[in-house]
């Protein structure tokens, strides 16, 4: 079998495109803009190339943006005062603290400080809550949220399925569990302590990785004909990017696989401006 490529960008394109309607519809008849705030902190590379992208992606549909850069000795109550500015700032509907803020930062008091209703990142309590609890009214992370729709873009129909998740971060592997099992998925979580992976991995019709290994999986943990999604994003020593699936022998025997760059990335942003007008609605 020769796997389906999902082609992320495409998806997230056209993800895209239906927001840039939803916007220009929401400008006429209410006008108003819905406004996403990035708040970036410190002189990480990679994070200030996210919030570009994030900001760029903003002004393709038409959203607004506004962003905050602090140093990366700001202090607490200094990041804390932007985010109670945006929270009480009528113009900004989506609040995007970028992760991960320096170490002497309580990085988790700060999310939790984000009105769960300009929660865009989804990591609030109540946001994860309603994840759990199937109230569609929340914010999802982007990411699994993301994801999700790359597996519906090759079967619509998930029931019944078994999945299987390696990774069980708050931010990616806990809320993907929870939009499988809310598609009938029987899903399985894997981490570090997980025993018999390659295995389990082997019984998965859904299997995606969220690791930050390259390649730990392996051609030959693949059920014939699985979706594979790969969440993983690694830097080899070539200087190329590759994911947490080995992605060439994988291809060999999965029915549709995503691939790195290309696959899970853009849909990551894509659903960041989603979830920036669902809370404008
Ligand atoms: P994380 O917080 O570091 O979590 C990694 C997870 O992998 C943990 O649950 C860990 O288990 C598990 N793990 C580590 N070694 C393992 C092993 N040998 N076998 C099985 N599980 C193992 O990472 P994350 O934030 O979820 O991100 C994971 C990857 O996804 C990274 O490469 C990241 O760059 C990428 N990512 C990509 C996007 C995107 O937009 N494409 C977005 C988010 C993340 P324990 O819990 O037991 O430690």
């Amino acid at each position: 079998m020769s796997a389906t490529i999902i082609d992320g960008k495409l998806i997230a394109a056209g993800l895209r495109e239906s927001l840039k309607n939803d916007v220009e519809a929401m400008a006429k008849a209410r006008n108003m803009r819905p406004g996403l705030a990035v708040i970036l902190v410190g002189d990480d590379p990679a994070s200030h190339v996210y919030v570009r992208n994030k900001i760029r992606a903003c002004e393709e549909v038409g959203l607004q943006s506004f962003e905050v850069k602090l140093p990366a000795k700001a202090q607490q109550a200094e990041v804390e005062a932007e985010i109670q500015a945006f929270n009480d700032n009528h113009n900004i509907h989506g609040i995007l603290l970028q992760l991960p803020v320096p170490e002497h930062l309580n990085s988790d008091a700060l999310i939790q400080m984000i009105d769960p209703a300009k929660d865009v990142d989804g990591l609030t309590y109540i946001n994860i809550g309603k994840l759990v609890a199937g109230d569609e009214s929340g914010l999802v992370p982007c990411t699994p949220q993301g994801s999700l729709a790359l597996i519906k873009s090759v079967r619509e129909d998930l029931s019944g399925l078994h999945a299987v998740v390696i990774g069980r971060s708050l931010l990616f592997g806990k809320p993907m569990a929870q939009l499988l099992l809310a598609e009938n998925c029987t899903v399985t979580m894997a981490h570090s302590r997980t025993k018999n992976l390659e295995e389990i991995c082997k019984s998965a019709d859904i299997l995606v990785a969220a690791v930050g290994r390259p390649k730990m999986v392996k051609g030959d943990w693949i059920k014939d004909g699985a979706i594979v999604i790969d969440v993983g994003i690694n830097r080899q020593d070539d200087g190329k990017l590759c994911g947490d699936v080995d992605y060439d022998e994988t291809a060999k025997t999965a029915s549709a696989i995503t691939p790195v760059p290309g696959g899970v990335g853009p849909m990551t942003i894509a659903c960041l401006l989603a979830n920036t007008v669902k809370a404008a609605k």
